[in-house]
């Protein structure tokens, strides 16, 4: 039976790997604050079938300890201040989640654990500003957020104790991958609500925003630049990807995403579609919710995955939205 460790177990990606690995025959074990594990998260469901190591990756973790607990033959480092937007505010912990805490493992791997195989997450928003209109693995660099800045340089240092010390270490450079599971902070699970209250006829949610105030006021949603696009996936498919690169002969990167651009625009006009209502009277553009720098056209060319891992993705924009518009409509009944 092969063990797996998965830092950030109690995320949208951490809980979704871990059942794809429990199905595969793993014995899995997460790494989670206690503090989180505690309360519902995406993972309480997986309680009693994997095993939970308690830790902070910023607090005097004991690696050593963490490896030896687990002795894991796969370790998916999936931990990290995931929000870019957020990390403006929060610039030197998302450093030290997504940038030093990283080093860290990899060290600890090449001390206490050198032959497992190490998953890293990386991400689209590293490509930033991009000057391609679509990125692959060999596309440069232009992070315009501390998050992206942090990723770059555990993406560089994955690849740094890769090729130094012969260890198998790789990176996936995941583009925006959602699902039910995604918190209501993040834009698209908001976009879903917004279409889920506006067919219940809710005009001031229960839920409420980062500034305190309703997410949908109203009868209306505030979000920021409307011509935003992105590339798009459903979560379910991305940590397939994951694991796939894992099964690789040798380490070595890969872009995920599907190669489908969409605006938010768009993304408003299928969730309140879904619902039969008109997302033009449901949804404004608020100035002060447009990020300072955004981000270039992020569009993945995802061939080397298509071609060496046999990867694509299986769930629609189209059908994720709905998914997503769906779950939220039934929390909501349920609330009510
Ligand atoms: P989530 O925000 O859902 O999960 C992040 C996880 O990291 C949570 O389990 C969180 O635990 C954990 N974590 C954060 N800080 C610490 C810490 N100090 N010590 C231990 N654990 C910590 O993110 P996703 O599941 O969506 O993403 C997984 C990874 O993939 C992340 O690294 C993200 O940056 C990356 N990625 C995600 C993309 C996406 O579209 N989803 C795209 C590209 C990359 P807690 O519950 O305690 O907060």
């Amino acid at each position: 039976m092969k063990r797996a460790l998965i830092t950030g177990i109690t995320g949208q990606d951490g809980s979704y790997l871990a059942e794809l690995l429990l199905e595969k025959g793993y014995e899995v074990y997460g790494l989670a604050r206690a503090a989180s594990w505690s309360q519902p998260n995406c993972a309480s469901h997986l309680a009693g079938h994997v095993k939970i190591l308690f830790g902070d990756l910023i607090e005097d973790l004991e690696l050593a300890h963490v490896l030896n607990e687990a002795k894991p033959d796969e370790i998916y480092n999936l931990a990290s201040q995931s929000r870019p937007g957020e990390s403006w505010a929060r610039a030197p912990e998302t450093l030290e989640v997504n940038g030093l805490a990283a080093i860290k493992l990899f060290e600890a791997v090449r001390k206490h654990r050198p032959d497992a195989r190490v998953y890293h997450a990386s991400s689209s928003e590293m490509f930033g500003q991009s000057h391609s209109p679509r990125q692959d693995e060999e596309t440069s660099f232009h992070p315009v957020n501390p998050y992206a800045a942090a990723k770059v340089y555990a993406h560089h240092m994955a690849a740094i104790y890769r090729d130094s010390y012969n260890l198998y270490i790789t990176s996936g450079i995941l583009f925006n991958h959602e699902s039910e599971r995604r918190p209501l902070h993040f834009l698209t699970q908001k976009v879903a609500y917004g279409a889920a209250c506006a067919a219940l006829g809710i005009t001031d949610s229960p839920d409420l925003n980062e500034r305190g105030r309703p997410i949908v006021e109203g009868g209306r949603l505030a979000l920021g630049n409307l011509d935003t696009a992105r590339d798009w996936g459903y979560a379910p498919d991305f940590v397939r990807a994951m694991w796939m690169i894992l099964q690789q002969e040798k380490p070595t990167d890969f872009v995920i995403g599907t190669g489908k651009l969409h605006t938010l625009t768009e993304l408003c006009e299928v969730a309140y579609q879904t619902v039969g209502c008109d997302w033009k009277k449901c949804v404004f553009s608020d100035p002060a919710l447009v990020r300072p720098l955004e981000p270039g056209q992020i569009l993945a060319n995802p061939a080397k995955a298509k071609e060496l891992l046999g990867w694509s993705p299986t769930v629609s924009f189209e059908e994720m939205v709905g998914r997503m518009v769906q779950a939220q409509l039934t929390r909501l009944e349920k609330l009510s």
